[in-house]
């Protein structure tokens, strides 16, 4: 049975109201005990109605355009007859406390489209938590109707695996300069990418094309992460909205390929599977950590092993059956 609260919040997203939603979301953000089981009430609630969004994952550098290009290809889908939410994870917003993405001026007209739900990057806390709370706020716009979820990430560090981890295709925008291909490279970040787009393309057309090359290039070398799909390299420019319409389409064959093998759904589920396990290594990881004899004897214990006088092994060995002694059958 849920609380009244939360089944007026269920209701109001089911409705479409746009409160709800967000009032739901800042649950799912706050790291308030008593919120979080409000939102997990919630958030059961809403799982049977999720499931029946695109999800798409769009990263790139700061200044790349992300933003620019969300807000035209998100209007282009809203003029298609879909609606589109976007929601960010920035690790810059758990490192500074400020955040690249949160930026207010970003999508100003998404942003305040009716058909649109722009939400920022939850503030604070380390880029795991954010990612988790980007997962669940996508589920609920998904129980609130949005066909389309855009997840946005700046290409800085891990959080592109935790996007790539959360939707269905994996957009890397790019700059046309030469020698960006290869930076991303470095970072694995081109592995992940499902389509890759230069943006800015209408600045230097040769300049793009010889980078479109050297990514296509790059793309080659790697083993594709499925046989049914090869990367594509496109060309567009957020300002003009030239080569917009061109990834929507390769987003659809990308989905009409994936769903003729089976692999939409498979991902879908590894996916999910990923992050239960992903939860559980969190919470055995809190548990242990919170353990009274492990608190006990965790500094000792420690320092044993950086002065070498302890295996890491043998104190790891050590730690865990302090914590197995104890620890009741659940
Ligand atoms: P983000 O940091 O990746 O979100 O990048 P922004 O969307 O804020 O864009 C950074 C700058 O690049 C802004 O001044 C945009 O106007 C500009 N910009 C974005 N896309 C294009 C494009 O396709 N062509 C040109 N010429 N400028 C662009």
């Amino acid at each position: 049975m849920l609380a009244t609260d939360d089944a007026l919040l269920r209701d109001g997203v089911l409705a479409r109201e746009r409160r709800a939603l967000a009032k739901t979301i800042t649950l799912i953000e706050s790291t308030r005990d008593d919120h979080q089981v409000h939102a997990r009430a919630v958030l059961g609630a809403l799982l049977p109605h999720t499931g029946r969004s695109l999800r798409i994952g769009i990263t790139g550098v700061p200044g790349v355009g992300k933003s620019t290009f969300i807000e035209a290809f998100g209007l282009q889908l809203i003029e298609q007859g879909s609606r589109v939410a976007v929601l960010a994870v920035d690790p810059t917003s758990s490192l500074s406390g400020g955040s690249i993405l949160g930026d207010k001026t970003r999508m100003e007209h998404l942003s305040t489209h009716a058909s649109a739900f722009v939400r920022p990057s939850p503030a604070g806390g380390a880029l795991g938590g954010v990612a988790a709370r980007t997962r669940e706020a996508m589920l609920a716009c998904e129980a609130a109707g949005f066909d389309i979820v855009i997840v946005e990430t700046v290409g800085v560090g891990q959080s592109e695996t935790a996007v790539a981890g959360m939707t269905d295709v994996f957009v890397l925008l790019q700059l046309p300069n030469a020698g960006d291909e290869l930076q991303s490279m470095k970072k694995g970040v081109v592995e992940l990418a499902d389509i890759v787009v230069i943006n800015k393309a209408d600045i230097d057309a040769r300049a793009a094309e010889s980078a479109r090359g050297n990514a296509a290039n790059a793309l080659m070398m790697l083993r594709p992460s499925s046989p049914h799909w090869s990367p594509p390299v496109l060309l567009a420019s957020a300002l003009t909205g030239a080569g917009i319409d061109a990834l929507w389409r390769k987003i659809d064959e990308y989905r009409t390929a994936m769903q003729a093998h089976g692999e939409f759904d498979a991902k879908r589920k590894r996916q999910a599977l990923a992050w239960m396990w992903q939860i559980i290594d969190e919470s055995l990881r809190g548990r242990f950590r919170a353990h009274a004899r492990v608190q006990q004897e965790l500094t000792k214990i420690a320092a044993a092993v950086a002065s070498g006088e302890t295996s890491a092994s043998a104190a790891a060995a050590r730690l865990l059956a302090l914590y197995a002694t104890d620890e009741p059958a659940r």
